[in-house]
């Protein structure tokens, strides 16, 4: 049912997946770019990306010195902040890393943003959603997969990805992946000269907030499969760091607050009515 709907509104980004993939079955690094920039176009002009230089280009060079640093420096890394009070983050495979507002007004310290976007990253790094695609295409199911990853089908998809979390909106990883791309965030924050520490403190944060208040955060952990053992997993790798690596990485400094004060000053886009759209 679901394979059906999807192929029947096939659109722009749907077309351009079958020619990427279907020829073999392993995609190319500039296959992956190409997918990744053409979904991107697509979220750029349906969801709410803050446009205001200041916010942007903070988020463009925080994300750019962890990147820098890893084996795919040579991709365009793009870093976007979506102006959504809901928390969230997600990569489109390429480079493409979307950060939402309301997890940065909920990262205190530079190192808790550091340690999501790290963790985005590393996804890209470790091309866990091209492995997805690659698998799927082995068994001819491609087309539905491509959809489900890129959730650019339809716009309805899209705009309603603001409401429910953005599970649509991206890959759904598996545990393993997380674990991956959280030990991989560990290595690279550790590598841009940041403190690992913000991202089990982060962890810790959302967790609680999903306890207490999860109206605004079950987004996140739709697509982030989030348990105290993954936390417990991340202080593990982190205490296996050498101490020499670990002394004089920054927490947070005054530029990562003055960003955030910006941020806070700037309008806010309207927030989709709770059933406006049904995903
Ligand atoms: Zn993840």
């Amino acid at each position: 049912m679901r394979r059906r709907a999807s192929a029947r509104v096939a659109g722009f980004a749907l077309a351009g997946l079958l020619t990427l993939v279907l020829p073999g079955c392993s995609v190319s690094e500039d296959q992956e770019v190409e997918l990744g920039r053409r979904n991107a176009e697509q979220v750029d002009a349906q969801l709410p990306v803050v446009r205001d230089p200041v916010a942007s280009n903070y988020v463009q060079a925080l994300g750019t010195s962890i990147a820098r640093t890893t084996e795919r420096s040579d991709l365009d890394w793009r870093f976007r902040i979506i102006d959504s009070r809901q928390v969230n983050a997600f990569a489109l495979p390429g480079g493409f890393i979307y950060v939402n507002r309301g997890l940065i007004e909920r990262a205190e310290g530079l190192d808790e943003l550091a340690g999501v976007l790290a963790h985005e990253v590393g996804h890209v790094v470790l091309r866990h959603s091209v492995h997805q695609i690659e698998k799927q295409n082995k068994t001819g199911v491609a087309v539905e997969l491509g959809c489900r990853l890129t959730n650019l089908c339809n716009s309805d998809v899209a705009r309603a990805a603001i409401q429910v979390g953005g599970a649509a909106l991206f890959a759904r990883y598996s545990r393993h992946d997380e674990a991956e791309a959280d030990s991989e965030a560990v290595r690279l924050v550790v590598n841009a000269g940041i403190d690992p520490t913000g991202i089990p403190t982060m962890f810790r944060r959302l967790l609680e907030e999903r306890r207490t208040s999860p109206l605004g955060i079950e987004a996140f952990f739709a697509s982030h499969p989030l348990e105290e053992d993954r936390i417990v997993a991340t202080e593990h790798e982190i205490a296996a760091v050498p101490p020499s690596a670990l002394r004089g990485l920054r927490r947070d400094d005054p530029s990562y607050q003055a960003f955030k004060a910006h941020l806070a000053w700037l309008p806010r886009a309207p927030e989709p009515e709770p059933n406006a759209v049904s995903p």
